[in-house]
């Protein structure tokens, strides 16, 4: 290709469920590839699947990619010079395409019904021979039938095209079947609305997911029987995997629904940063990276082949790195949604302790939730209760700042003869109730004062 402005890339998801995480990664990629070259990235809803689609799934394809700032250039709710962008809106081209395929005797009407196709599989299954269609409707149709589906005459031979990720492949297409491209209820399959599509729309470049490495024959097979210009080159990218190695499931794996990371607290610049190294290895052992130096670094050439395995740890360590690179304003900012309970001060206070021990903002609700609730006082034993008494006693006049707090605690502390653990272990368990939380003079002195003290005092004065 000349000129470089012309690249055309696009990401194609289908409405059926929650937003996918693959649809992130293939999306990323997709952007990198059209923000490098100067193109354009294109949204496309596959939306051909009735029982299934529903606009809810749509919109929610919209928000998780605006949240995680992939912005398309063209697509249904932005318009474009090839809309509409959404294929059940589209069905009059696919219909004039199958037409123009039957016309030039390069598609066929079949007219077999399911057990007729049946008992064809059977036969095959049964002489040990690989299943393709026996061409019965292209030969010999049967007469006086209404209802038809569309095959394609596949040409056969081998189909040989560039993918950007695995280099030259090869495809016998003497393998593969006639296949079918609209279904008898007059809808078109994936196999054929994709590349009626990608030709139509001037796709230059398909990046899609690993899972589509083995539809891209039929695809390329219809692009040249329908005459079009075949895009210059595929990539398949590795699948992603469950942290067990499983292939990643909507059903099974929490990690594979997109919002679910919304919802836990991960910044969606540290999430494009881990799905960016998920499946690609920059080379280096450089592992944050701005969405400038992502620009400049990527390449498919360094995508590897394997599937990329899930991996929690390693998220929540890029996470924990750009939640620790905000502003305390900024990060403030993005915590108010996850404890709607607190104040924007409240909030302010609590950023310098929170910052350093979450990897996720959702962890903000466990260690402050003690503001808004009311725990139940644990019962002490007298020695406990005598080391209570004597923390409040030095607490009562402090001036109620995390400082002044944490410094006549270790005054008492050292009064006391034990440890700061077993000293500060019951006062953090009256105030919070847990076992866990934040350093516990950060801890007092989020709660009011007097909220704090009714603590302590209720907890050494249980009623009888
Ligand atoms: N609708 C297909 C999917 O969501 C699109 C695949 C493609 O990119 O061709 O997997």
């Amino acid at each position: 290709m000349a000129v470089s402005e012309s690249v055309r890339v696009r990401i194609a998801p289908s409405p059926t469920g929650f937003a996918h995480l693959g649809t992130a990664s293939t999306a990323l990629y997709n952007v990198l590839f059209a923000r490098q070259k100067k193109g354009t990235f294109v949204l496309r809803i596959d939306d051909t699947d009735l029982e299934r689609n529903r606009p809810e799934f749509e919109d929610l394809i919209y928000e998780s990619l605006r949240w995680l700032a992939l912005e398309w250039d063209e697509g249904p709710d932005k318009r474009g010079p090839y809309e509409p962008y959404r294929q059940s809106e589209r069905l009059d081209i696919y219909k004039q395409e199958a037409a123009r395929l039957i016309n030039d005797g390069k598609a066929y009407r079949c007219y077999c019904t399911p057990e007729e196709l049946e008992a064809e599989r059977k036969q095959a299954q049964l002489e040990k021979r690989p299943y393709k269609y026996s061409r019965r409707c292209l030969t010999n149709p049967p007469e006086g039938r209404m209802v038809f589906a569309v095959r394609f005459n596949v040409p056969g031979g081998e189909v040989v095209f560039t993918d950007m990720v695995r280099g030259e492949m090869k495809f016998d297409a003497d393998l593969i079947g006639d296949f079918i491209i609209v279904k008898s209820d007059g809808y078109p399959t994936y196999q054929f609305a994709s590349p009626v599509d990608d030709s139509l729309m001037k796709m230059t470049h398909v990046i899609r997911g690993e899972e589509h490495l083995s539809n891209t024959p039929y695809q390329l097979m219809l692009i040249d029987a329908l005459g079009y210009e075949r895009p210059v080159a595929y990539a398949h990218m590795p699948l992603i995997l469950a942290p067990d190695g499983a292939k990643l499931s909507k059903r099974k794996h929490p990690e594979s629904n997109l919002m679910l990371f919304k919802d836990q607290g991960y910044l969606p610049e540290a999430l494009i940063n881990y799905l960016a190294l998920l499946g690609w290895n920059p080379g280096t052992a450089q592992e944050i990276f701005t969405h400038d130096e992502l620009l400049q670094t990527f390449s498919f050439e360094r995508v590897q082949h394997a599937g990329a395995r899930f991996d929690w740890e390693k998220l929540n360590w890029i996470n924990g790195e750009y939640i620790r690179k905000l502003a305390d304003e900024e990060l403030a900012r993005r915590l108010q949604p996850f404890v709607p309970n607190l104040d924007p001060a409240t909030i302010e206070r609590a950023i310098p302790p929170l910052k350093t021990r979450m990897h996720k903002l959702a962890q903000a609700v466990d260690y402050l939730d003690y503001l808004w609730t009311d725990p139940a006082p644990p019962a002490l034993d007298a020695a406990t209760a005598e080391r209570v008494r004597a923390a409040i006693n030095v607490l009562k006049d402090v001036p109620w700042e995390p400082e002044a707090i944490e410094a006549v605690l270790e005054g008492a502390v050292e009064e006391s003869g034990v440890g700061k653990g077993k000293f500060y272990t019951p006062l953090r368990d009256i105030v919070t109730g847990k076992k866990v939380s934040l350093p516990i003079h950060y801890t007092l002195a989020l709660l009011p004062k007097e909220v704090a003290m009714h603590r302590l005092q209720r907890a050494t004065n249980p009623p009888d």
